[in-house]
């Protein structure tokens, strides 16, 4: 990687602001109800506090719109760290909570900061100056730190305070190990992959996808699209899709990408079969169109069906590099969610190659069947990883110091 990693830093007495991705839902009690983002960055800051540092955590959680709104609190996230760094090398009680991100509290409680303890610092966006990447406000946040360390890949496509602004005030910044397994399992994929190269797209939309397709195509032996993209795709080939998602002024776009994968020669696949329902529902009545056959007037697709899985598996199984971002069907509802799941568990089963799934819902789909410990890579950033997917540079990566 050429930039600076966490390993790189001189950690030992000095203070470091880790800007972190604690937004984990809460239910209406203000408990954690799900800590998977504490634990994936808990390697970083257990690295950080073995070597010696004075930490300071920061994050936002949920959208409090530059407003102080208790609802979205960090304060219960800290009393799950503690929790949490109890079961690690590190001493639950030395996190401290600091209940605004900048100011005289923060200030005094960073500075009191003894090697190997933590302050965790309120929301950061109960300011509105932090979205607004405001210079003032991330020369305040950088007078926390000697040195700063992104391990919050999630946000790293936005350019804030927090991922951008503060880089400029510091003397050197670098990326927590989250950060940089994310930026090698994806970068490597994106620059150097194992082949063959296949990449599954699905979801319900080809304009939020449209840059990925034209930036994958480049770069892939495969393309896989299934989901409600696909029938955009579907209509451009002159077939019925009756009800199903169409995108109608995409529908000449759909032609260009088609004849691109052509001239590229690019396997560009699409479903063969489908599940079909008239209603979005999770008690529908659903029916089965085979191959050749046509989807009815008052149908909608809403899941890849036998065939199609069977024709994606055979790309899925030879690949070497997989990258998979969004759902074959409606996964969410039981009558829709087996070609999701049967992808799931085909990839999963490719033990040669290296496997990347990103988006939160083929990620939840990974979980579901209950497969995830046998993908390489799940991505902890449903917008970032497009973004790299569609080979922009992401604004909180290039702000990190170059390695020398
Ligand atoms: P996206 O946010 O674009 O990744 O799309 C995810 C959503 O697409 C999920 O909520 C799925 O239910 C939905 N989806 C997947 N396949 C279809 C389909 N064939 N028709 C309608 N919606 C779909």
């Amino acid at each position: 990687m050429s930039k600076l990693s966490i390993k790189d830093l001189p950690l030992h007495d000095h203070r470091i602001f880790m800007r972190v991705d604690f937004n984990v839902p809460l239910d209406e009690h203000g408990r954690v109800t799900d800590d998977t983002r504490i634990r994936e960055t808990l390697p970083t800051i257990e690295y950080a506090l073995r070597h010696g540092a004075r930490l300071i955590l920061a994050s936002h959680l949920g959208r409090p719109k530059g407003k102080v709104n208790p609802k979205y609190s960090l304060r219960p996230v800290a009393e799950r760290l503690r929790i949490l760094l109890d079961q690690t090398i590190a001493r639950g009680e030395n996190v401290g909570f600091a209940t605004d991100c900048v100011g005289v509290q923060a200030e005094e409680m960073a500075g009191k900061l003894e090697k190997g303890q933590t302050l965790l610092l309120e929301n950061l966006r109960f300011h509105a100056e932090e979205e607004g990447n405001d210079e003032n406000f991330s020369k305040a946040l950088a007078k926390l730190a000697d040195f700063y360390v992104n391990d919050a890949f999630g946000t790293a496509h936005r350019a804030h305070a927090s991922t951008v602004g503060i880089t400029k005030f510091v003397e050197k910044s670098a990326a927590g190990l989250l950060m940089e397994k994310e930026l090698e399992y994806l970068g490597k994929a994106m620059s150097n992959p194992a082949r063959p190269f296949v990449a599954i797209l699905g979801g319900a939309k080809v304009s939020d996808k449209i840059e990925v397709i034209q930036n994958l195509m480049k770069k892939v032996d495969a393309l896989l699209i299934g989901g409600g993209m696909a029938y955009t795709f579907l209509k451009a080939q002159g077939q019925e899709i009756g009800k199903s998602l169409l995108e109608a002024d995409k529908l000449d776009l759909a032609k260009q990408l088609l004849a691109e994968a052509q001239q590229r020669k690019v396997k560009f696949l699409l479903p063969i079969d489908h599940v079909v329902a008239s209603q979005v529902a999770a008690d529908a009545v659903t029916r089965k169109i085979g191959v050749g056959e046509v989807i009815p007037a008052d149908q909608m697709a809403l899941d890849i069906g036998l065939k199609t899985v069977e024709l994606f598996s055979e790309e899925i199984d030879r690949a070497k590099t997989i990258v998979w971002n969004g759902p074959m069907g409606v996964f969410e509802m039981p009558p829709f969610a087996a070609g999701t799941n049967a992808i799931a568990r085909a990839v999963a089963d490719n033990a040669d190659a290296i496997t990347i799934v990103g988006g939160g819902d083929s990620v939840a789909a990974v979980k579901k069947a209950g497969v995830q410990d046998r993908i390489t890579h799940i991505s902890t950033g449903g917008g970032a990883s497009l973004e790299f997917l569609e080979g922009k540079v992401l604004p909180g990566v290039e702000a990190l110091s170059d390695k020398k």
